[in-house]
C-alpha cells in the first residue's frame, strides 16, 4: 500500500507504514541499548569544530534519501559527541537524568506534535498542563490559587516571572526600576532583567554573606538608597539553591522584607526548588511559599527530560496581563469559561505539550521515587563532604547543601606528602554521616584559605585531564575568586562508588601532575 493516510500517489512526506514501524522501532531499540550501556561509555568526546565541519557539513538535500543512513550518520558523527548529561559519572553543572517514565512522554507528544498555545487546539494537553501545576504547586507546598506554565527551561521561567514582576509593580514604564539579587544569582537573572530593560546599573548584585546566601539588611539598605535617589525598586530574586553552591538565600526574612517594602518576591529554584518536596528540603526552603514568583526546573532534579521549565505565580492575573495580547487573526480561540489559553501567560504562541513528560513520568514512578531520590542525593553529596575531609590531599571549600559540594586539591606538596596543605576543618557532626549539612552557620572556608593562582591553575589542569579522559564529568567555578572543582551528584543513578572514584581520580591526577 502507499503511505499513510495517503489520498495520492507518491506522498513525499510520508514512507510505507510497515517502513515507519520498523524505523521507529530501530530508533527505541538504540535509545534503550544506549541507556542501558550507559556505564560503558565515555562522559562526554570532545570534538573540534573543524572535525565537526568535516564530519557534518554538506548542502542541504535537494532529493531526499535513504532514512537508515540519517539514523547511521546521527549515531555515528552526531550522538557521540555530546555530554551524556545522564551518565552516571557526569557530577558538572545541573545533571539531567530523565526517567523512563518522562521519554516515554517525548515520543508521545513528539508522534502527536499538539498544539499547546490555546485551549481550542488541545483541551487534553491543556488539562493535562493544569493538573501536572497543581500536581507541582502541591509536592513544592506553593499556594493552589497560583498559577503558571511550563517553560523551555528556568531561563525563559525568570525572563516571565520578572516581566509580571516588572509589569505589576511598575506598569509598562520600566524607567528607574531597580532589581536586587545577591552576587550568587544565575546569569539567567541578568540577562532576563536585560531583556526586560532593567539595565545593568539598575540590578544590585549584592555580596553574599559567608556561606554564599543574599543578606536582606543589605537589601533594605540598598533599596532605601534607591528610594532617596528617587528610583523605582520593584523586585528581590532570591535564589532557592545557588548554582556555585548550593546556598539558599533567607526566604522567610526575604518574604518579610518584601512586604515591609511593596517588592515583588521572585525565587529562582531552578534546580534546588524541588527539594521542598522532602521533609528536610521544606524546612531548608522554607519561605518558598510566599513567593510571588517561582522558578522550577523539573528537567533538572524532578528526573524529566529537557526542555521542561516551570513559572507559577501566586496571582496568576499579573502574569495574564504581562502577556495577553489578542490580535484579530486570534479572536476565534479566546478562553472561556475557565479555559486556559497557556499562550496567554508567556511569551510562546505555538508550544509543545512538555507537561505529557511530566505527566507519564510521574503516573510511571510517582513522587515518591522522586522524593526519595532527592534525598538520596544530597545525602550523597553530604557524605561526598566526608570523603573530601577524609582525603589529606584535598580541601573542602563549600559545604555540601542542596546537593553540591566544592573542593579542590591542596597542591603538588599535599599530593607528595600525601596530606593537606592546609589544616583540614575540624570535624563536624554531620560530616560523613550523609547529611546534608545545609551549608549554614559555617566557618567561611573558600575564605580562609589561601590565595594562590598557582593553586588554582594546578586545579584547572587537573578538572581538564579529568574530562580529556572522559570517564568523569566535573566542573569548575569561582568561590571568592578561588578556583574549585564542583561537585553535584544529582543523577538518580550517581552511586557512593561513583563519587568516591571521582575523588580519588582527582587525588591521582594531581600526584601525577606534581
Ligand atoms: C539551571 C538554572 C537556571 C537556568 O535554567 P535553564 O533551564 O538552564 O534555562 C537558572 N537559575 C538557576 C538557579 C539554575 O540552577
Amino acid at each position: 500500500m502507499s503511505g499513510a493516510g495517503a489520498e495520492g500517489d507518491g506522498e513525499p512526506m510520508d514512507l510505507e507504514l510497515e517502513r515507519m514501524r520498523e524505523l521507529g522501532h530501530r530508533v527505541v531499540d538504540r535509545v534503550v541499548e544506549r541507556w542501558a550501556n550507559l556505564r560503558e561509555r565515555p562522559t562526554a568526546r570532545p570534538g573540534s569544530r573543524e572535525e565537526m565541519e568535516e564530519r557534518l557539513r554538506e548542502p542541504a538535500p535537494e532529493e531526499g534519501g535513504d532514512p537508515e543512513e540519517a539514523l547511521a550518520a546521527f549515531w555515528e558523527d552526531v550522538e557521540p559527541f555530546a555530554g551524556a548529561t545522564n551518565h552516571p559519572r557526569f557530577m558538572a553543572f545541573i545533571p539531567s537524568s530523565p526517567s523512563f517514565g518522562s521519554l516515554l512522554g517525548d515520543w508521545l507528544t513528539a508522534g502527536c506534535n499538539f498544539f499547546q498555545g490555546t485551549w481550542i487546539e488541545s483541551p487534553g494537553p491543556s488539562q493535562v498542563e493544569l493538573v501536572v501545576l497543581d500536581w507541582i504547586k502541591e509536592a513544592v507546598g506553593y499556594p493552589g490559587g497560583a498559577r503558571g506554565l511550563l517553560t523551555s527551561g528556568g531561563s525563559a521561567a525568570n525572563l516571565m516571572g520578572l516581566a509580571a514582576a516588572r509589569e505589576h509593580v511598575l506598569g509598562t514604564d520600566p524607567d528607574g526600576g531597580v532589581a536586587y539579587c545577591s552576587d550568587q544569582a544565575h546569569s539567567a537573572v541578568d540577562r532576563a532583567l536585560r531583556v526586560l530593560g532593567v539595565p545593568e546599573d539598575r540590578v544590585r548584585r549584592i555580596p553574599s554573606d559567608e556561606a554564599y546566601r543574599l543578606d536582606p539588611d543589605a537589601v533594605e539598605e540598598a533599596v532605601r538608597r534607591d528610594r532617596e535617589r528617587g528610583l523605582r525598586p520593584f523586585c528581590v530574586v532570591a535564589t532557592a539553591g545557588t548554582t556555585n553552591t548550593g546556598a539558599v538565600d533567607p526566604l522567610e526574612e526575604i518574604a518579610e522584607l518584601c512586604r515591609r517594602q511593596g517588592l515583588w518576591m521572585h525565587v529562582d529554584g531552578a534546580y534546588g526548588a524541588a527539594a521542598a518536596m522532602t521533609e528536610r528540603g521544606r524546612e531548608r526552603l522554607s519561605g518558598l511559599e510566599r513567593a510571588d514568583s517561582l522558578v522550577l526546573d523539573p528537567h533538572k532534579w524532578m528526573y524529566v527530560g529537557y526542555e521542561t521549565g516551570c513559572l507559577l505565580v501566586r496571582d496568576g492575573e499579573a502574569l495574564y496581563d504581562a502577556f495577553h495580547v489578542l490580535p484579530d487573526y486570534l479572536k476565534d480561540v479566546e478562553a472561556e469559561r475557565g479555559e486556559v489559553n497557556f499562550a496567554d501567560y508567556g511569551v510562546q504562541l505555538t508550544r509543545e505539550a512538555r507537561a505529557i513528560r511530566v505527566w507519564t513520568s510521574l503516573k510511571t514512578h510517582g513522587l515518591e521515587a522522586v522524593r526519595g531520590e532527592i534525598e538520596r542525593t544530597c545525602r550523597l553529596a553530604g557524605r561526598a563532604e566526608g570523603w573530601v575531609r577524609e582525603r589529606p590531599e584535598l580541601e573542602l571549600m563549600s559545604r555540601a547543601s542542596m546537593g553540591v559540594v566544592c573542593f579542590r586539591h591542596a597542591g603538588p606538596e599535599a599530593a607528595r606528602a600525601g596530606r593537606g596543605g592546609a589544616e583540614p576543618p575540624p570535624a563536624d557532626d554531620t560530616a560523613g554521616a550523609g547529611e546534608d549539612s545545609a551549608g549554614a552557620g559555617e566557618e567561611p572556608l573558600a575564605a580562609r584559605s589561601r590565595d594562590d593562582p598557582e593553586l588554582d591553575a594546578f586545579n584547572e589542569e587537573i578538572v581538564e585531564r579529568s574530562q580529556e579522559e572522559g570517564r568523569f564529568m566535573v566542573s569548575s567555578t569561582r568561590l571568592h575568586g578561588r578556583y574549585v572543582i564542583r561537585l553535584c551528584p544529582l543523577n538518580h543513578r550517581t552511586g557512593a562508588g561513583d563519587v568516591e572514584d571521582l575523588l580519588d581520580e582527582v587525588v591521582r591526577l594531581g600526584r601525577e601532575l606534581s
